[in-house]
């Protein structure tokens, strides 16, 4: 069953912020490389508009946000102080980075901040109370704020404190990118316009099988690259080689092959392939032409008549959703495959939605981010929507109601 969406769920609208201590939910967990500098801020920038909407409204945005896994205790390298400098650097205004994100010494440095800047609370996963959703420690991270707003939709899918836990203790709110992300999901789960075409990549098709059914009972066409796609081919009786394969998923796959038989869905597997004899980057990439793979080579990319035809789909379509890579597109041996679809997507003059942080990247790195209607900013949390699943962030928002 569809999940009830946004349609009860309030706005920085319904919210008023003037005067008032905005404890903002967000995600900053971005990317860094070795010495802590910050590779992609990507998530630091979608937070921008819901800030700068605040701070009009004459509100004092107090930020909070996660890195990494540090377990409930302070780890020097996961501090959230690159993320503070790159954001005042964005945002133009000042920021207050504090060194923790509870406690009576936490409040009083709210109190004394410039309201016309921005404070940001420390991790905080650096206390076990997040991520076990206590809620005492709700309560103390509640104390930093008069109302709360979830910006994090990264997050959503997770039932912790800071994403959770406040929103039942504060009249709160979806954040701009938030409310975005609802109206997306909200477009491609709610009577998405047809052909709808759904466009499944990346690793393990374990972590696949849930959304597939969710999508058999909405789709048009269902078009399946990636390791994933060499479960199914060994499900419809083909030669794999040495592919990746879950022999455990092989009938789950077949009822979902059924599913879709019997709802008339069209799934389309790849009918040749990019081959090694190996999974290495620098392997020799060798041409199969054909849906069968010889016993010595593993599929690495879906080859060229694959491309087309994905394309021939993916152009026609009114509804696009995609997730996950058609190949190892991390190495450019085996990227064409998720070039041409991710060039396909871009293309295409329907409503198109891309989630998932390779093919993310993958749009990224092919220039084509901004000819796609909307980039998703959470992986598992898009996944887990379009699954049909109400994520626990918006669910909470919702019981709190307006305001
Ligand atoms: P996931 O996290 O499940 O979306 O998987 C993404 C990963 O799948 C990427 O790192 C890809 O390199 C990898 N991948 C894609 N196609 C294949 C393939 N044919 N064999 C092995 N790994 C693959």
């Amino acid at each position: 069953m569809a999940p009830e969406f946004s349609l009860v769920t309030p706005t920085l609208r319904d919210l008023d912020l003037k005067g008032k201590r905005v404890l903002v939910r967000v995600d900053f967990n971005v990317p860094q490389d070795a010495s802590g500098a910050i590779t992609d801020d990507t998530r630091i920038r979608a937070a921008l508009p819901t800030i700068q909407e605040i701070l009009k409204q004459g509100g004092h945005p107090i930020l909070m946000s996660h890195l990494g896994r540090p377990k409930g205790k302070v780890v020097e390298a996961l501090r959230l102080v690159p993320m503070g400098e790159r954001l005042e650097e964005l945002a133009g205004v000042h920021v207050t980075k504090l060194d923790d994100c509870i406690g009576a010494g936490v409040v009083a440095a709210i109190a004394r901040a410039d309201p016309k800047g921005i404070v940001l609370l420390e991790n905080v996963r650096f206390h076990d109370g997040d991520e076990k959703s206590d809620v005492e420690f709700a309560r103390e991270l509640a104390a930093n704020g008069d109302v709360f707003v979830n910006d994090a939709f990264g997050s959503s899918h997770r039932d912790h404190a800071s994403v959770c836990g406040v929103a039942r203790l504060l009249p709160s709110c979806a954040g701009l990118l938030l409310e975005r992300e609802i109206a997306a999901f909200k477009r491609v789960l709610e009577e998405p316009e047809l052909p709808y075409v759904a466009i499944l990549g990346g690793a393990k098709i374990s972590d696949k099988l849930a959304v597939i059914d969710a999508l058999l009972d909405r789709v048009t066409t269902l078009l399946v690259g990636g390791g994933m796609a060499y479960t199914l081919l060994a499900a419809n009786g083909y030669r794999v080689g040495k592919s990746l394969v879950q022999v455990d998923q092989v009938d789950a796959v077949k009822r979902a092959l059924a599913k879709a038989a019997r709802l008339k869905v069209e799934v389309c597997l790849p009918e040749d392939h990019v081959c090694a004899a190996a999974f290495g980057e620098h392997e020799k990439a060798v041409a199969v032409d054909g849906p069968d793979i010889p016993g010595d080579l593993m599929g690495l990319d879906i080859g060229p008549k694959t491309r087309a035809k994905f394309a021939s789909r993916i152009r026609t379509a009114k509804t696009v959703v995609w997730n996950g890579p058609m190949g190892v597109f991390e190495w450019p041996s085996f990227r064409d495959g998720t070039a041409a679809v991710g060039q396909a997507v871009a293309a295409c003059a329907g409503y198109t939605v891309i989630g998932g942080g390779d093919s993310v990247a993958a749009i990224e790195m092919l220039g084509l981010a901004s000819e796609i209607k909307h980039i998703s900013t959470g992986g598992g949390a898009s996944l887990e929507l379009l699954e049909g699943t109400l994520l626990p962030g918006i669910a909470a928002l919702q019981r709190a109601g307006p305001h």
